[in-house]
């Protein structure tokens, strides 16, 4: 309730290894604006489109992923024979969407690592439009004032257009 009342953006991780169920109560009774992992919500359209409408964006976790739930992962042969992470069809479900490191002491990772990971366990890879795709997402549901974020969007546009065209200095 004081979070509430502070009127603070709240991110809240749910739906990792429990049913969507728990990623209603995160967007319902918590007023979630992002959702750490999500990766149930494709198991109720109806949630995901809401989701979609709602611009709650999800934020997934590929190492903690493989790690607490189980997904298979090259760069650990241990992995080998879990299930294949479902990143892409969550870019095919429209859904906002965005990479995050979660516990980065537990999962010894970084946040260019993460796209390393998701890169790694999405068959067939990501295309680096879907990374940038990713990355810009990320800045569209920053926990910042809009004049801040618009400015910030800005300048990440500009050093994007100057990577993809050659121009950067
Ligand atoms: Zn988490």
């Amino acid at each position: 309730m004081p979070a509430f009342e502070a009127c603070l953006p709240i991110t809240i991780h749910a739906g990792e290894g429990e049913s969507p169920e728990n990623i209603w109560q995160a967007a319902y009774h918590l007023h979630a604006d992002r959702i750490g992992h999500g990766l149930t919500l494709t198991a109720n359209p109806q949630l995901a489109a809401r989701f979609r409408d709602r611009g709650i964006c999800l934020e997934l976790c590929p190492s903690s992923n493989r790690e607490v739930v189980g997904f298979a992962d090259p760069a650990f042969p241990a992995s080998t024979g879990h299930p294949a992470y479902p990143l892409r069809d969550f870019i095919h479900a429209g859904l906002p969407l965005t990479l995050c490191t979660d516990n980065p002491g537990i999962s010894r990772t970084t946040l260019a690592g993460e796209y390393l990971a998701a890169a790694r366990m999405t068959p067939g890879g990501i295309t680096l439009w879907e990374a940038l795709a990713l990355v810009r997402q990320a800045f569209v549901h920053a926990f910042l004032p809009s004049a801040e974020r618009e400015i910030l969007m800005k300048k990440s546009d500009q050093q994007v257009f100057a990577f993809m065209t050659g121009a950067q200095q």
